[in-house]
Order: structure tokens, then sequence, then C-alpha cells
């Protein structure tokens, strides 16, 4: 609304500099048409104190813009149609517009803009509406007459002047907004990172009580309490409680490590892994599991694995997972092979050398559907629920191979069974 008062002010002062050179035209119109300006201008600022900042402003601001065309064409039309020499301020005026309001109305704006102009230019033309002519020295040999180089010069200085400011403006606000950005985006970490750390302090002050009443619990479990237990019957229900209590130390730890690796606290090593006798290890660890399930656990031959570049710890935590996955997703009489092999990726050295890593099992299958959710946090499918489980480890899993510059797979067939694999960088 300021700039309409400085657009109006400038409009008189065109005016008044081409009759001082002689322009010989109707200032008449032209004249009408800022006072109309100037009317609107003031009723739009007595809409806007009316109705508030609140609602309305947007839809305002197009009225005006539309209003302000319409104008510019006018005043266009009265002083010399297609001959006016500041026909581009139109151009310039709907860039402005474009820029201020919001989305894409840049286009409606310009649209409007052209067809309001080229319908003016046609009818003048055509000699459906009369001519408004421009004579002086804009007639004929305009490039000789000094008074023509004046208001030319003039007008696109001015244009430049406002183009500039408006540029500048907007680039102002632009930084503004990016240092704004920036800032809010640095409270934002911050805050993430403080929740991450209380989360770490609430599951690490958990984990120290309830690793006291498993092992409280595994007394009484293991008999080295009164035998009087057993007589009372009450043994069955302390090794459920133990269980109960075991599935939570495990939630709590994987809570604890997916925490910490989003925190970059994780500690994970990068050195060479032997496969073969860590794969040797953690199949040992789910024979027993695996036989009272009625499943096999089988090992490719071990002595030929090759060796991973990581952390053995994670990787001994990755397979364990991915073992105990495909026993728990099993059936009675299936099994589970277990498999790592190099490849080279590409042949022509240029790549790194990888470790594949599989993990197959014969048992229940995922859904199609299911299948690019199984290593996204809490996802645990419906097709099959064994009653221990957190739907933590899958995504564990993923964040530990990506941090060592792995990747995870998966492929499965309801019913078929699945493959879970992950690749590792090789050692040497
Ligand atoms: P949890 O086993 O504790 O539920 P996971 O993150 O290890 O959590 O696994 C997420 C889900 O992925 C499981 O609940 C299960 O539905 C599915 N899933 C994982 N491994 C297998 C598998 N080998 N066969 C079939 N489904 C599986």
């Amino acid at each position: 609304m300021r700039l309409r008062w400085l657009a109006v002010a400038g409009v008189l002062v065109t005016l008044s500099g081409a009759l001082l050179l002689g322009v010989r035209f109707r200032p008449g119109p032209a004249l009408a048409v800022a006072a109309a300006i100037t009317l609107y201008n003031g009723l739009f600022w007595l809409w806007l104190r009316r109705s508030g900042r609140a609602g309305g402003e947007r839809r305002m601001a197009e009225w005006q813009v539309a209003v302000d065309i319409f104008a510019l064409v006018l005043l266009l039309y009265f002083t010399g149609g297609i001959e006016n020499p500041f026909s581009y301020y139109l151009v310039f005026h709907a860039a402005i517009a474009g820029v201020m309001l919001p989305g894409r109305r840049s286009w409606p704006v310009a649209a409007l803009a052209f067809v309001l102009y080229g319908s003016m230019v046609v009818l003048d033309h055509l000699g459906v509406i009369p001519h408004f002519a421009l004579d002086g020295p804009f007639r004929a040999a305009p490039y000789r007459d000094g008074r023509y180089l004046l208001a030319s010069l003039f007008g696109t200085g001015v244009a430049f002047g406002i183009s500039a400011y408006f540029t500048a403006a907007i680039s102002r606000q632009l930084s503004r907004r990016a240092r704004e950005l920036a800032g809010a985006n640095e409270r934002l970490r911050r805050a993430d990172r403080q929740r991450l750390e209380s989360v770490i302090m609430v599951t690490h002050e958990l984990r120290a009580p309830m690793a006291a009443v498993d092992s409280l619990l595994e007394t009484v479990t293991g008999g080295y309490v009164h035998k009087s237990c057993d007589v009372c019957g009450a043994l069955p229900m302390v090794e459920r409680a133990r269980a109960r209590v075991r599935g939570l130390l495990k939630l709590t730890n994987d809570v604890l490590d997916l925490h910490k690796l989003e925190l970059g606290e994780a500690e994970l090593r990068r050195l060479p892994v032997a496969l073969g006798p860590l794969a040797e290890r953690v199949v040992e660890q789910y024979t027993e599991l695996a036989a009272q399930a009625g499943v096999t656990v089988r090992l490719a031959a071990a002595s030929a694995m090759p060796a991973a570049l990581g952390d053995e710890q994670s990787i001994w935590f990755i397979l364990s997972n991915l073992v105990a996955n495909a026993v728990k997703y099993n059936r009675p009489g299936g099994s589970v092979a277990v498999s790592a092999v190099r490849s080279d990726r590409g042949g022509d050295g240029r790549e790194q050398a990888m470790v594949d890593v599989r993990v197959t099992d014969t048992g229940v299958g995922i859904p199609a559907a299911d299948l690019p959710m199984v290593f996204e946090i809490f996802y645990r499918g419906t097709y099959a629920r064994p009653e221990a489980g957190s739907g933590l480890g899958l995504s564990l899993v993923k964040r530990l191979v990506e941090a060592q510059g792995g990747r995870v797979w998966v492929k499965s067939e309801q019913g078929a069974g699945s493959e879970f694999g992950f690749a590792l960088p090789a050692a040497g």
C-alpha cells in the first residue's frame, strides 16, 4: 500500500515531466486513473484496518494485484497505448506481484497482465476503442530527440532502481529465513540429543534392577534355595516370570543400543573378523532352542568363510538376531542355513570387495506387502507372532550393518521361507 502511494506520486511526476518536455497528450484520463488508484488504495487501507490481520489477507492481496494491473493497462492506454515507451513497467509489475503472492500465483498474474495489455493494443489497433495519441517528440526519429532520451533514461533508471530495491529486499529476506531455519534446525538437533540422552539414561537405570531380578529368579529356578519351592508348585511360575524378565532385558538392551547408535555413541571398531568361528559360536548358541522347535541349523563350510571388516561384537549381534528369527519364525521339521561368501563386485578392483552373509530358512515366510517394512522400528508381522519379541531386532541389525558401511536385504515368500542377508566390507 505504501508503494502504491509512491506509484501515484511517480505517475504525477512522469505526467508533469512529459508535459514539460512538450509531449502532446490528453492528461485528463491519465490523471483520472491516478485519482482512482488513490481512492482504491484508501479503500484497501480501510478494509485492512477493519478486518484486522486475521483471514482474508491473501484474497485481498490477489484483488489488489488484479486491480493494479487493470489500472496500469488503463494508464498505458490513455498515454499512447503501444506507443508508450514505458509499457515494460507492466512486466516488471507482474514479476514483483508474482514474487509477493504465495505459491504459483505468478502464472495467473502474468496471464492477466498479458491478456489485458494484449486486448488493449489489439482493440486500439482495430479502432474498436479510440486511440489516445502520444504526439510531440515521440513521433518521428525519437532517437534524435534529447527530450525523448531524457524521458526514456528517467523511466529506465527508475525501473532499475525499483528492481534493485526489490531484489535486494527479497534476497535479504531469503537469507534471514535461511538463518532462522538453520537456528531452528540446531535447536531441534539439541532437543533430539537431549531426548536420546534421557532415553539412554532411563533404559540404563532400568537394566540394572532387571538384571538383578533375573539373577534372583535364577537362584530359585536353579534350585539354589529351599526345595520346598518346588513342592508348593511355584517353580513353573517363577520360570515364566524369568522368561518375561529376560524378554524385558533384551528389549532394554535393544533400545539402549538403538539410541546409542542414533546418538553416534556406539563404539564400532573396524577390524578383521573371521566369520567362520563367529558363525559357529552363534549356531551353537541356538542349537538347543532349534532342536526344541524341531528345526535344524546348518552352517556351510565354516572353515572356508572369509573375514569381514567390522566390529566383532556387533556382527555377533547381527548374526544372532537373524539366526534367532530364522528359528523362531520356522516350523517343526524346517531348517536354517548360514553361509558367508566373498563377493568382488564389479570385478575390476575399483569397488570395495564385500562379504555376503546369508541366513535362509524354510519357515513361514513374509507376505510381499510386509517386505518393505520388516526393517522398520517396531514392525512385527501379524502373520506369525510368537510371544517373545519386540520388533526392534531387525531395525537394530540394519542400523548396525549400515553404520559399518554395509547393507541388508530380505527375500521372502509367504509360506516358502525367507533369506535375510547382509554385506560388509571384506577384510584384506
Ligand atoms: P521380533 O522378532 O522381536 O518381533 P524383529 O525386528 O527381529 O523383531 O523382526 C520383526 C518382524 O519381522 C518379526 O516380528 C517377524 O514378523 C518378521 N520376521 C523376522 N525374521 C523373520 C523370518 N526369518 N521369517 C519370517 N518373518 C520374520
